[in-house]
């Protein structure tokens, strides 16, 4: 299949990989020239615009910060939809507001473009070993065609609902994220102050109840004061606006994701937005004078 891949940072990088190794022809189009290099010098074949890409292909992914630029990309003068014909169809894979997805989706549908939203959990490792979990929102038909392409990237692909329930599950998956990020590197902060290895403390703990997938990753990072990312701090303040935004849209309160918003914010302003989000455990460092790391 022909497939058109616009964005490709560290998760578009490995996702357009792997749709290569598949077997399939990949158009691509990014702003940084390099990012495109990078994926020509694999197979694939760049286009001058997010409207060249459309005009060349039936299928188009695009994986790009927020919404702002999804829009721009898709809606905006020279974007996909400026070269999409009929039936073409859109798989947005970044995370963006669910809102802003619909938007989108209502401007797809005016030129006869079908849109699935369909973010993504797991991160770079899993982007490269094509293991992603991928959320999508938008009608069955759609999703029943793109799943065979969409299981090249990710091995757990749900449909959670109509466009924008990707991203509204999205959301949930980032709220829960950031909070075990930041209980983490408080308890492991707190260990490290009371005179007990940190170290010893996630060996002792990881296989009990508080063990997770995020204590796996995060703890080492903490314990080497290893911040490369990675999720950039700044990619999940924008995830935690977009969840504190919809939660007051519905009318149901998220006072632990306002808690790590503000730590999160912290950082950004102490110029750390580019660190990893296990970056939290500098925050509890400048609160408590005591780093997880030596
Ligand atoms: P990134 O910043 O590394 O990549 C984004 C890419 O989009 C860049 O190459 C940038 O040049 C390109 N871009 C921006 N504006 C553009 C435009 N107008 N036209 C064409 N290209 C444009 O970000 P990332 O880490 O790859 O994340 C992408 C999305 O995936 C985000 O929504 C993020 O929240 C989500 N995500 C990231 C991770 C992670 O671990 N990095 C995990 C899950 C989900």
């Amino acid at each position: 299949m022909k497939i058109g891949f616009i964005g490709l940072g560290i998760m578009g990088k490995p996702m357009a990989k792997n749709l290569l190794k598949a077997g399939n022809d990949v158009v691509a189009f990014d702003i940084i020239k390099e990012n495109v290099d990078y994926i020509v010098a694999e197979g694939a074949k760049s286009a001058s615009s997010a409207k060249a890409v459309a005009e060349e292909c039936p299928v188009v992914i695009t994986m790009l910060p927020n919404s702002p630029h999804v829009k721009s990309v898709v809606m905006g003068q020279n974007g996909v939809l400026d070269g999409a014909s009929e039936g073409m169809i859109l798989v947005d894979m970044s995370s963006i507001a669910p809102l802003a997805s619909q938007e989108i989706g209502r401007a797809c549908e005016a030129k006869g473009v079908k849109m699935l939203d369909a973010p993504v959990s797991g991160g770079e490792p899993k982007a490269i070993d094509g293991t992603l979990s991928i959320m999508v929102g938008g009608d069955k038909e759609v999703f029943n065609e793109m799943k065979p392409v969409l299981e090249i990237m990710g091995t757990s692909v749900v449909l959670c609902g109509a466009l924008g329930a990707g991203n509204t599950t999205k959301l949930a998956n980032q709220i829960i994220v950031a909070g075990n990020i930041a209980v983490l590197a408080e308890a492991m902060t707190l260990a490290k102050k009371a005179g007990v290895d940190p170290e010893t403390v996630f060996q002792a703990i990881k296989g009990g109840l508080a063990g997770s997938t995020v204590m796996n990753a995060k703890a080492p990072m903490m314990i080497e004061s290893n911040f490369n990312p990675g999720f950039k701090i700044d990619l999940h303040i924008k995830d935690l606006n977009n969840a504190i935004e919809t939660a007051h849209g519905v009318g149901s309160p998220v006072p632990m994701t306002v808690q790590v918003q503000e730590m999160f914010e912290n950082l950004h302003f102490d110029g750390k937005g580019q660190h990893d989000h296990s970056g939290l455990a500098e925050y509890y460092a400048k609160i408590s004078g005591t780093k997880i790391g030596d």
